[in-house]
């Protein structure tokens, strides 16, 4: 079977990102079940929105650098750049011709992003899950990992390869959604209400996996929570606090239950410094890896082969969609 995920360079990989899209890699990257195994940079994705030029390549690079320090091996995974397989984009084309703007209008993500802009909002980011829908296409893609935040653009996707089967022929498999039961979704620090997103203007919100570890412990200890003094798990009523329990339980691998009970007579600064280090302790070892690797030849061996092995799959199935479509000649 094959696992395919990508993370956007628009920023410094948040807590969030490990929680519910890396360290789930990390796991599943052992599993006998996937044979094939690729991990991308979704650098088209970043410029959906403005990105300064020098601080997305470095961003591109520290990526790929915290996907193997956090643990992604090299030998079971490919690891490539977006941009560098051409064939994304051309077949984001090709679905963008098969998709309605309606649908694209209703996606969250759009409605959320789209407010933000200050300077004009692009067609990219409209245009944003038909990409994403190449990207996973391209590759016949069994098991597309999601956090909650893009389970509307996994379903799209199945419904643009369902429409472009039916109307061109087989052509594309359709992939499955993968959810991971716990910690899919990390809340902002400052907002629970909202999701930790490395595109948040204030870095008071997310936790950077690079972070300086006090500063860690400093966002932890100060993150909005409730004046209630309980500590129990209600994301409704108690996001905040809900929050701290998902990072914790995610961080130690203890059950949510557990904690609850282990902090029922505790008050919020005991259980926040709990979870400060807690979060501390995960990040020290990344860190220790990513500052080794960041300035080594490893990076670019890795998105070598990672491009070469894409590109060969790529160009197979973008030449058979251009032949269902007729485009150009026959080939
Ligand atoms: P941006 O604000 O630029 O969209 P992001 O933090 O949302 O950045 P993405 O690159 O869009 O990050 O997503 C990368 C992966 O991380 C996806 O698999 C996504 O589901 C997951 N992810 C993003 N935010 C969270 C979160 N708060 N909790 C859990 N998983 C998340
Ligand atoms: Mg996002």
């Amino acid at each position: 079977m094959r696992f395919l995920s990508g993370i956007q360079p628009s920023g410094n990989i948040t807590l969030g990102n490990y929680i519910g899209a890396v360290k789930q890699f990390v796991k599943l990257q052992e599993h006998p079940d996937f044979t094939d195994f690729m991990v991308f940079v979704a650098d088209l994705h970043a410029i959906t929105v403005p990105q300064d030029k020098q601080e997305l390549r470095k961003n591109i690079r520290s990526l790929v650098a915290i996907y193997l320090a956090c643990g992604l091996n090299p030998e079971k995974v490919h690891i490539f750049i977006q941009s560098e397989v051409h064939e994304h984009a051309e077949l984001g084309w090709i679905l963008e011709c098969n998709g309605y703007i309606g649908e694209l209008e209703r996606m969250t993500q759009f409605k959320d992003k789209k407010e933000k802009q200050v300077a004009g909002v692009s067609v990219g980011l409209l245009t944003y899950p038909s990409l994403m829908a190449a990207d996973i296409l391209l590759y016949d893609t069994d098991i597309v990992p999601v956090g909650q935040d893009q389970k509307q653009h996994l379903e799209l996707t199945r419904t643009l390869a369902e429409r472009f089967n039916n109307k061109y022929g087989e052509t594309f498999k359709v992939p499955e959604p993968f959810i991971a039961p716990s910690g899919a979704k990390i809340m902002s620090l400052t907002d629970p209400l909202k999701k930790m997103s490395k595109s948040d203007p204030n870095p008071k919100a997310y936790i950077s996996l690079l972070d300086d570890i006090n500063i860690v412990k400093k966002k932890i200890k100060s993150a909005v929570t409730d004046s209630d003094g309980k500590i129990a798990f209600d994301k409704e009523n108690k996001p905040g606090i809900s929050n701290l329990l998902t990072i914790l339980s995610c961080c130690t691998d203890n059950p949510i239950e557990e904690l609850v009970l282990k902090y029922k007579d505790s008050n919020y600064a005991t259980f926040k410094e709990d979870v400060a280090n807690a979060v501390a302790d995960e990040l020290k070892p990344i860190q220790e890896r990513y500052n080794e690797i960041i300035n080594s030849s490893l990076i670019d061996e890795v998105l070598d082969q990672g491009r070469d092995y894409a590109s060969y799959l790529a160009k197979k199935k973008l030449a058979k969609v251009y032949n269902k479509v007729g485009l150009g000649r026959k080939r």
